[in-house]
């Protein structure tokens, strides 16, 4: 067994207090790696609480213990005194303060708090007292279960927290199109094995939208998509009076980004939304093209080479042109693609 997980066994092996956070709009892969740690975790005893910054979406409500979960939003004291009574935080699906907001400056601020960072994002900052960064890992879901047969306790895979990990690597990977390896399909075939079932699974997480989705989808390719051939992209923006208008709540554009690669000629794509108080960016790119670069030098953000986002603190139609006036530094990377 490697070393650092030989210490963490060690910790793990008497009952602790134990935070599990998670990055702010909780995705599939953030929830999944977060309830499934903490089922795994509650077998040997330990006092789990998952935390996260903002609430989750509806498409993963059904996970086992999501109703545990507290929202640092909702309930920051309730939250903070979790934070600072833990013995060991987890940090999972992100790897840099900045991507848990509030939160950060609490947990930055816990400098006898044991961190155990797992996440397969590019560029981990140095917070953690042990990081596990593996950024050809699909999903921290992934990551999840290789820790698990690593500190070998595979007897503790149990069905609930398979489903856990199934859907974070079904939601970060688009069911299996992209970051996938031959390793992951044995994990996949791992958890088929237990009985996972991965047909309802697909049902839960992909076939339960609302009608208002579907019309939204419509709408977006038909009258918001706009086609720059010169840079081989595509760009979907949505307003607030879109917003209102389909009354678009958490998770319901999840997704909507991909619809623009399914064009051949194109290879970036990017979803600008006006929220609230900033605008959010959300980037795809197809082949040997990093949007993480565009995300973290022109937008604050971050995440993987071939999916990233950021935000920006100016207008949507500034925030679009800004997105425009990039792209010519790109034009020859785009057009060799
Ligand atoms: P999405 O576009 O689906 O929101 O996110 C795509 C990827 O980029 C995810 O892995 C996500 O964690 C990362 N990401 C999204 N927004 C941000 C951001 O504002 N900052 C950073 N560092 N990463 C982000
Ligand atoms: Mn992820």
């Amino acid at each position: 067994m490697e070393e650092k997980l030989v210490e963490v066994k060690k910790l793990l092996a008497h009952p602790k207090k134990i935070v599990i956070t998670s990055h702010r709009n909780p995705d599939g892969d953030a929830m999944g790696s977060s309830l499934g740690l903490q089922l795994f975790l509650d077998q040997f005893g330990h006092d789990t609480t998952v935390v996260l910054p903002s609430d989750y979406p509806d498409f993963v409500a059904w996970m086992k213990g999501s109703e545990r979960i507290l929202i640092h939003d909702d309930t920051p004291q309730e939250a903070d005194k979790k934070l600072k009574a833990a013995d060991i935080i987890f940090v999972l699906d992100y790897n840099g303060l900045d991507r848990v907001d509030k939160m950060g400056e609490v947990i930055g601020a816990l400098t006898d708090t044991t961190k155990i960072m797992i996440d397969h994002h590019l560029y981990p900052d140095d917070f953690c007292d042990f990081t596990f960064s593996d950024t050809s890992a699909s999903s921290t879901c992934e990551m999840i279960y290789d820790f698990i047969i690593g500190l070998e306790e595979q007897e503790k895979l149990t069905i609930p927290l398979g489903e856990c990990l199934y859907s974070g690597i079904l939601t970060d990977t688009g069911s299996f199109k992209y970051s996938t390896s031959s390793k992951l399909f044995r994990v996949v075939a791992g958890l088929k094995d237990m009985g996972v079932d991965d047909t309802e699974l697909q049902n839960l997480l992909f076939n339960s939208l609302p009608e208002k989705n579907l019309r939204l989808l419509g709408y977006c390719l038909n009258n918001c998509m706009e086609i720059l051939p010169e840079y081989k992209t595509g760009i979907i923006s949505l307003t607030k009076e879109d917003y209102e208008h389909f009354d678009i709540q958490r998770g319901d554009t999840e997704g909507i980004v991909n619809y623009l690669l399914m064009m051949k000629e194109i290879k970036l794509a990017a979803f600008i939304t006006e929220q609230p108080t900033i605008v959010k960016i959300s980037l795809r790119s197809k082949g040997d093209f990093s949007v993480q670069e565009i995300a973290k030098r022109h937008f604050r953000g971050g995440g993987h080479k071939n999916a990233s986002g950021g935000a920006s603190f100016k207008g949507l139609r500034s925030t679009i042109n800004k997105f425009k006036r990039v792209l010519p530094d790109y034009k020859e990377a785009l057009n060799q693609l």
